[in-house]
């Protein structure tokens, strides 16, 4: 039997709900559209003034206690972001696309981050009205320290979420500026207010794990206990290969996140969204707890696979089911 959840029945605020749109985030989203096309930004705008949510995006701010912790976080993020790039270097290295792709470790061994990719730009990553020069796609994953995230929902946890994105835009800004001088141009993209690309397709396509239940990545190293950013660029990195654990499956026999998220919005089956059949949260039922709850992230921190040392079991467990059942 699942265990009682100690954060329902949960009400939304109705000053929250008086600054929804007319539209909602679902059909933002695209869910029960059958014909794929870009997808348009719900939330996490650079500039809120341009989406429909975007006063529920200010009101996310508003919920926030007044935290040293916090504001010296996303005090160390904006330092990041604001650092200045050098030129592009008038002297191209060449080097071989697995050369290109082998020289990202170096970020992941000096602890920058803790998973690098590589993959072929698709333009349905990027949103609505959205281009770019790039064809290549740079992924880079950062794991939360569990034990700062497993507060969740409380704001402790949120505080580890920002400094995550702090270290994932600052790996990304090194490896552009490490791109550009070796003379190859690059745009760093971080989050969460990406503006330009979809993150968890490339990162995907990356082999950095399977899309989970509760429409997170799944990885079996890190769960889903990990944020991620980008690097565009023309330098001609090789792929990383795309990697498949049986998570999918998993998920569709487990419902430990579909019980823990207090508003009910983790969908128990896959969804069509803008043509593709997924994993769906309901964003509507989301928004309301996730925004008064400091981004909340229960059903990261819930899911089994984020448990340190457990994924990798669980992925080696199935590995052998998977062989076995081959053999039979
Ligand atoms: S809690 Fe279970 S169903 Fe939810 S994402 Fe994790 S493994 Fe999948
Ligand atoms: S982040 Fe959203 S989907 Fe996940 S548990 Fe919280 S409210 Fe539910």
């Amino acid at each position: 039997m699942a265990k009682l959840n100690p954060y329902r029945p949960f009400t939304p605020n109705p000053d929250m709900v008086a600054r929804c749109p007319d539209i909602t985030g679902n059909e933002i989203n695209g869910v029960g559209e059958i014909e794929p096309r870009r997808p348009v930004p719900v939330f996490w705008a650079p500039n809120p003034e341009n989406i429909a949510f975007g006063e529920v995006q200010k009101w996310f701010y508003m919920c926030q206690p007044d935290s040293p912790d916090m504001v010296a976080e996303r005090a160390k993020r904006q330092a990041v972001l604001d650092s200045i790039l050098p030129d592009v270097n008038p002297v191209t290295v060449e080097q071989s696309a697995n050369a290109w792709t082998s020289s990202l470790d170096r970020f992941v061994g000096s602890g920058d981050c803790e998973m690098v990719g590589a993959t072929a730009m698709k333009p349905e990553w990027l949103f609505e009205g959205q281009k770019t020069e790039f064809e290549r796609v740079i992924m880079l994953g950062v794991n939360h320290d569990y034990d700062e995230l497993k507060y969740a929902p409380e704001f402790r946890a949120g505080v580890e979420v920002v400094r995550q994105y702090g270290r994932a835009a600052a790996v990304a800004k090194k490896i552009t500026a490490w791109l550009l001088e070796q003379g190859w141009n690059a745009e760093a993209v971080t989050g969460p207010m990406a503006g330009k690309l979809v993150m968890i397709p490339p990162a995907l396509e990356c082999g950095f794990g399977e899309l989970g239940k509760h429409g997170s990545l799944i990885n079996p190293e890190f769960g889903s206990s990990f944020r991620l950013s980008a690097v565009l660029t023309n330098a001609p990195f090789a792929d990383t290969p795309k990697r498949e654990f049986g998570i999918d499956e998993f998920c569709s026999k487990c419902r430990i996140c579909e019980d823990a998220c207090p508003p009910i919005a983790i969908e128990p089956d896959k969804k069509v969204v803008r043509g593709v059949e997924r994993w769906y949260v309901d964003f509507d039922k989301c928004i309301p707890y996730f925004t008064e709850n400091s981004g909340c992230a229960i059903c990261i921190v819930e899911c089994p696979w984020s448990l340190p040392g457990v994924g990798i079991n669980l992925a080696q467990k199935l590995a052998k089911r998977s062989a076995r059942n081959k053999t039979d």
